[in-house]
């Protein structure tokens, strides 16, 4: 039987285990997904425990191990060690070396916090549960400067479209968000918020009418901005650039670098950068029973959910296409977006811009919101398997 592996078990795997379970039959193929953790942390409801509600970290944790063996298939939970594509094993700390005859890589990025000198963990972030949830009761603390920072993106200078941000679209939601709870609890007079991003406009990758809603949004909310950001080093108390004056700050909360996958270098499947490099269907350029989805990959930009999801339903298509001798399709890139901007309302962004089209259809307001929020409701009650697959 051939062997299936999949790597990762969040938004791109998840849905690689979908499509497989959709498209092959139990008797045709083996499927084994391996992750780290048997749950999922569902990260976009992570802004809202950053934003003054840290028990929100602990109700977002959707149970992968649960929904793929009910569908037949296996799970290891172990930490992967390296890929090794010429005898197509992947190598884990405490299991027997798995084969494969297909795999798919939805590892993610590293966070890169070492990366900018200074800089770690401990200065606040957003992007796993035990961040949101410190970030979280940390902003219950009396303070009076509050600087959300977006690391950037340590992408090959030759992949395009080009994103400077790792993704400044949480940043966004956590300042948004902390406006609304600090006038909420009547403190908003005496914190000042700043949001810096490496990117030259707020919602880089969403088009020209969403940046400047953000804009004038963060404008009129009296949430200051500081746009091309060159990091030089973080200190605990202030953020030094090559290019201008240090902003100091008694709390921060970062969305941290993405410098890509330490296990793609180490396996020596990366582009030299840590993403792995994948044509249109996300085979690998060199290694085609190899396929990478989501932030891993060097297609993924942006590095949000709904492109790992898009990559998934492409990669599953192509690799039933060739074992059916069909003709499958490319990726058709689009972004698909909503971002929380408090007060229950929403920014959604449906747009090709990021890929030179011209269509950006945006809307703001609570239905936006309630989108976001039944899009999130049933991602977690399907576990990730929606009636609907984007
Ligand atoms: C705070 C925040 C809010 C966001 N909000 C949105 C949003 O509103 N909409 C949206 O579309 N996107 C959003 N995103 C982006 C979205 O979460 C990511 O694009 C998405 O999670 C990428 O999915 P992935 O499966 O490719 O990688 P990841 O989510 O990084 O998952 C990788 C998985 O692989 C596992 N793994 C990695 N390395 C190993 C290893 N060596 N051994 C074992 N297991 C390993 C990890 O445990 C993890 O389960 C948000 C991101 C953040 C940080």
């Amino acid at each position: 039987m051939h062997k299936v592996v999949i790597l990762g078990a969040r938004f791109a795997g998840s849905a690689v285990s979908y499509w497989i379970n959709k498209l092959f039959s139990q008797h045709e193929i083996t499927v084994t997904v391996v992750d780290q953790w048997t749950v999922m942390t569902y990260r976009p409801s992570l802004v809202m425990a950053a934003a003054g509600h840290p028990i929100i970290a602990d109700q977002w944790h959707i149970a992968m191990k649960r929904r793929c063996e009910k569908a037949g298939q296996h799970f290891v939970r172990d930490s992967i060690f390296r890929i090794d594509p010429q005898q197509q094993h992947v190598y884990l700390a405490s299991h027997p070396p798995l084969p494969y005859d297909t795999l798919f890589v939805a590892t993610g990025s590293d966070q890169g916090w070492r990366t900018i000198p200074g800089l770690g963990p401990e200065h606040g972030g957003v992007c796993e549960d035990y961040l949101a949830r410190e970030t979280g009761d940390r902003v219950q603390q009396p303070f009076h400067s509050l600087v959300i920072a977006i690391g950037p993106l340590l992408q090959s200078p030759a992949d395009r479209p080009h994103l400077v941000g790792s993704l400044d679209a949480p940043g966004l939601e956590v300042s948004f968000l902390l406006d609304a709870w600090f006038r909420k609890q009547r403190r908003r007079d005496h914190v000042s918020i700043t949001v810096v991003t490496p990117a030259p406009v707020p919602g880089e990758f969403l088009g020209p009418k969403s940046q400047e809603i953000l804009a004038t949004e963060l404008c009129k909310r009296k949430i200051n901005l500081v746009t091309d950001a060159h990091y030089e080093r973080v200190s605990h108390s202030a953020i030094y650039f090559t290019d201008r004056k240090p902003l100091s700050s008694e709390k921060m909360i970062w969305v941290p670098p993405y410098p890509g996958s330490r296990l793609a270098r180490i396996s020596g499947i990366d582009d030299g950068y840590g993403w792995i490099p994948v044509d249109q269907y996300g085979a690998h350029r060199t290694w085609p029973n190899i396929y990478a989805v989501g932030d891993i990959s060097t297609t993924a930009l942006p590095k949000i959910g709904h492109m790992a999801m898009l990559q998934a339903r492409t990669a599953v298509h192509h690799f039933y296409a060739v074992q059916q001798r069909k003709r499958p399709s490319p990726l058709r890139p689009y972004v698909l977006h909503v971002g929380w901007l408090g007060y229950g309302r929403g920014l959604l962004t449906l747009s090709d811009w990021l890929y030179g089209g011209s269509h950006e259809l945006v809307h703001v307001g609570i239905s936006s919101a309630l989108a976001k929020a039944c899009f999130n409701h049933a991602y977690k009650i399907f576990s990730g398997w929606l009636p609907l697959m984007p």
